[in-house]
């Protein structure tokens, strides 16, 4: 049975960013929102990268056991990523990188997906606009890392890897992209780190303070 923990952390500003955050120790113990199947597919749908009807469907398969498997694969594919952020983030990307994009782009290359026109929304009962949106065929479970592909393809692409950095609490391991406008996000988010390194060096301050204090109470009763 999986433990109790919080909702998985969507506070990277970028999708593959948050699939690297999918494991995290932001209060000292380890998380993991990937441990198995129905994890994975809790996690696709918490992000928005699959459709409720899509997951009725999953669930209800007898072959529901081969998710662990496509976890495993996703929890792979996911350190992988990892490394690759670490080495590159802080940079922009060069081509050169596309050596290490070899299995990624093998992935990439199994996809099934099409294109489908969809009437979207509508304004005093007329349809408002038409849109092109992305369809997958879920039949094979392994169809489920397609979408973590494609997040993780958008990001070498489109990111800036100079503004990719991790969390300034050392002991969090959380990414994310910094689109500050003044690029000066230093935390993952202010109620887990920032708040709680705001408190310690207030601490550090207040003790500084009064050891302070005390030294010039001791010069001033040897001066007395
Ligand atoms: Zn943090």
């Amino acid at each position: 049975m999986t433990k109790p923990r919080p909702a998985p952390f969507l506070i990277a500003d970028h999708p593959a960013l948050d699939f690297l955050n999918t494991t995290a120790s932001p209060w000292g113990k380890q998380i993991e929102w990937l441990s198995n199947g129905s994890d994975l597919l809790d996690w696709l749908e918490c992000a928005g990268m699959i459709n409720t009807e899509t997951l009725r469907d999953l669930r209800s398969r007898e072959d529901f056991d081969s998710l662990d498997e496509i976890a495993q694969q996703a929890r792979e594919l996911r350190e992988w990523f990892r490394q690759f952020v670490s080495h590159h983030a802080g940079h922009r990307i060069v081509s050169s990188a596309i050596t290490e994009l070899e299995s990624l782009n093998d992935l990439l290359a199994r996809d099934v997906a099409f294109l489908q026109i969809e009437a979207d929304g509508t304004h005093n009962n007329k349809v408002s606009e038409l849109v092109c949106k992305k369809h997958r065929r879920w039949n094979q479970p392994q169809y489920l890392l397609q979408p973590l592909a494609e997040a993780i393809c958008e990001c070498v692409c489109n990111v800036d890897f100079a503004l990719v950095r991790r969390c300034e609490n050392p002991s969090c391991t959380l990414w994310f992209y910094d689109t500050t406008k003044s690029h000066i996000r230093r935390w993952c988010s202010m109620s887990v780190c920032g708040n709680r390194s705001k408190a310690s060096a207030y601490r550090a301050r207040t003790k500084q303070m009064l050891s302070g204090e005390s030294a010039t109470r001791k010069v001033l009763k040897k001066s007395d």
